[in-house]
């Protein structure tokens, strides 16, 4: 813990540094002299700011309650400028004769909200969409309105996917089809053929280049998608027999998402260029080279090649891709500079969302006064146990700690045999975690701190109770160790004396957080405060990109109440949306419960209680109208 004399010198700056919000931040949040979290979302304001505080009071005013995902939409657009006018910088600066054009894949964030604000906003600069399946192509069809825009298909394509895929050109959309594997060629031609139109075809690749990364084992020679380079040869001639070589135009691959090293980025795009280039010298017409995604988003804000982030900004990954491929056209002789496309969906999306959530509880550790003496009759263990506790010193505590698990696991097993009584083994774990207590204090006096005893405060550290599901909201913590930027959003001006964990509200072993950004690998702690009396609330920021529908039902906990807000230059704000999360009713509905089923049988029941004389008619109808509230009610904690 943090010395006393510290307190009245603590700052927003050493919270700042505490939680790494200027290392992960990226310019969008910040604390306030006040202790608030802000928000900046505007690229060509930063002097407007709004405090999430100040949102958290709007939303409860309106009647919403915690746990809420907070959606700042003028950080999409940022997000979508900046990423244009990097590539526009860089095409500038290295004097690249061809284009850019970004195409955003829905399956990062399917909601209807951020396709219609990319799409909307995106237009000034023909941002497209991705599409993988036709549930994804169907939604595309209709938000995407700029023709000049590209509307890339990957994924199975049925017939029906086809059709509509063509008909879709015919009106006018600069759609590919993307080959993902060689069969897919004969139905598209064959559907082409029957509704007489010529198709823009693409090809993905399965590069030999592979990339470090969580999710980058859909890229490199072992990826299930993408066609292998002997594959792609036989497209080429297959094409040429039909006479529609000139339908083949782009050149796709993806490497996988959240790619740390700009190494990989590079010589995947080398490899890429390479292919493209060939193509051209067998006399396909190409025109588009889609470098898939992969576009990183440094959540820990280390800026290193550490899964979590990324080293580089940016600038260096635009500046990169242009160079590379150019060099590469250049070098083989191609006339002309591809478009470059990228499937960027993570690192346009994740910023824009935060989720809120508040504290219901803290469970500290904390051991009872261990006694002077024992009972004549005391097992001996246990009076082993206690003379550790009393030898403790700087000098022996590596010695001490390996005495007091040796006797905690002799009284356990006393207690198996039956030779321990449950109050003698209650009092051992209490001695026990004395011993650990003062060890963990001790500890950090020590100039050499052994190895065993490095973590030991971790075991001591507090759980918060936090009104949210893992499962629900931020499913990749829990299913892949994602880690997200987590800290209070207020009371950053008072030290963060306590060290906790988080428990969600699923009560599952595993709806917990305890592991944390840290600029030097992972920490397993997070500092918070003390709670004061009043609601404490917390965010986990950076969940734009592929949280809200890999979240499941766990424990019946449903979707959160969203609230969308958008900034003005004057730096006031409007609540542009707000959704209702999921009730009781509705998730109940989801497993296929019928909720006026259960209302119906639960009235049979009271009403056999009434007659049973367990309850009165008048107990019978409050009980009645609780449970059609609770049908009604949040599934997440309400105060
Ligand atoms: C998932 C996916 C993307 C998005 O990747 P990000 O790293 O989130 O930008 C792009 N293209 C394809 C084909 C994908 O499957």
């Amino acid at each position: 813990m943090l010395k006393k004399n510290t307190l009245e010198r603590w700052t927003a700056d050493k919270s700042a540094d505490v939680y790494g919000i200027r290392n992960w931040g990226a310019g969008y949040f910040d604390i306030n002299d006040n202790g608030d979290v802000v928000v900046t979302p505007i690229l060509s304001n930063r002097k407007v700011s709004v405090s999430i505080p100040e949102v958290i009071a709007g939303i409860k005013e309106r009647g919403f309650d915690m746990p809420v995902l907070l959606r700042i939409e003028n950080i999409l657009d940022s997000q979508i400028s900046l990423l244009h006018e990097s590539f526009r910088a860089a095409i500038k600066k290295l004097d690249y004769k061809g284009k850019f054009r970004g195409v955003y894949p829905i399956k990062v964030n399917q909601q209807e909200q951020v396709v219609d604000e990319v799409t909307r906003y995106g237009q000034r600069f023909h941002h497209g969409l991705e599409a993988g399946s036709k549930a994804e192509l169907i939604a595309a069809l209709a938000m995407l309105r700029d023709k000049e825009a590209c509307l890339v298909c990957n994924g199975y394509k049925d017939q029906e996917f086809i059709d509509l895929g063509l008909f879709a050109t015919k009106m006018g959309y600069k759609l590919f089809f993307v080959l993902e594997m060689p069969s897919e060629l004969d139905l598209i031609m064959s559907r082409a053929a029957y509704l007489n139109i010529r198709p823009l075809l693409g090809v993905r690749l399965k590069l030999a280049t592979q990339a470090g990364g969580h999710w980058t084992e859909s890229g490199g020679d072992r990826s299930i998608f993408g066609l292998n380079t002997s594959q792609l040869v036989e497209v080429v001639d297959s094409l040429k027999e039909r006479g529609m070589l000139d339908c083949l135009q782009l050149l796709h691959y993806h490497l996988g998402s959240q790619i740390p090293n700009i190494r990989d980025i590079r010589s995947a795009a080398l490899e890429a260029s390479r292919i493209y280039a060939e193509l051209v010298k067998e006399g396909v017409k190409m025109g588009y080279l889609d470098l898939g995604g992969g576009l990183a988003v440094d959540y820990d804000g280390s800026h290193t090649n550490f899964t979590n982030s990324r080293n580089y900004s940016l600038e260096e990954y635009c500046a990169d891709i242009i160079e590379t491929v150019m060099e590469t056209m250049e070098n083989a002789g191609v006339d002309h500079h591809p478009t470059i496309i990228t499937e960027s969906g993570r690192a346009l999306v994740a910023y824009y969302s935060v989720l809120l959530f508040n504290i219901l509880d803290v469970s500290r550790f904390e051991a009872a006064p261990v006694p002077e003496t024992l009972p004549e009759d005391t097992p001996e263990h246990l009076v082993n146990l206690l003379d550790v506790y009393k030898s403790l010193t700087l000098k022996n505590m590596q010695e001490c700690y390996n005495d007091a698990m040796f006797y905690r696991d002799e009284i356990r097993t006393g207690f198996r045999h039956g030779t321990m009584s449950l109050r003698e083994r209650a009092l051992g774990e209490n001695i026990f975690w004395s011993i650990i207590t003062r060890i963990a204090k001790d500890a950090r006096r020590l100039k050499h701190v052994p190895n065993d005893l490095k973590d030991i405060h971790v075991a001591l550290s507090d759980i918060y109770y936090a009104n949210f599901s893992v499962f629900q909201s931020v499913p990749d913590a829990w299913a892949i160790d994602h880690l997200f930027p987590i800290m209070p959003v207020h009371r950053l001006n008072d030290i963060p004396s306590r060290q906790g964990i988080l428990a969600d509200i699923t009560c599952d072993c595993d709806g917990k957080i305890d592991k944390f950004i840290d600029l030097h690998g992972v920490k397993h702690t997070l500092p918070l405060h003390e709670l004061n009396g009043e609601e404490y609330y917390l965010g986990v920021f950076l969940v734009g990109a592929y949280q809200e529908t890999l979240g499941d039902l766990h424990n019946l906990m449903g979707d959160t109440n969203v609230v969308t807000i958008r900034v003005h230059d004057d730096g006031s704000y409007d609540f542009v949306r707000e959704l209702e999360g999921d009730t009781v009713a509705d998730v109940l509905d989801y497993v296929e419960y019928e909720p006026k089923v259960l209302l119906e049988q639960f009235r049979r029941t009271a009403e056999e209680a009434v007659r049973d004389q367990l309850i009165t008619a008048t107990e019978r109808r409050e009980i009645m109208e609780a449970y059609e509230a609770g049908m009604r009610g949040y599934t997440y904690f309400e105060r």
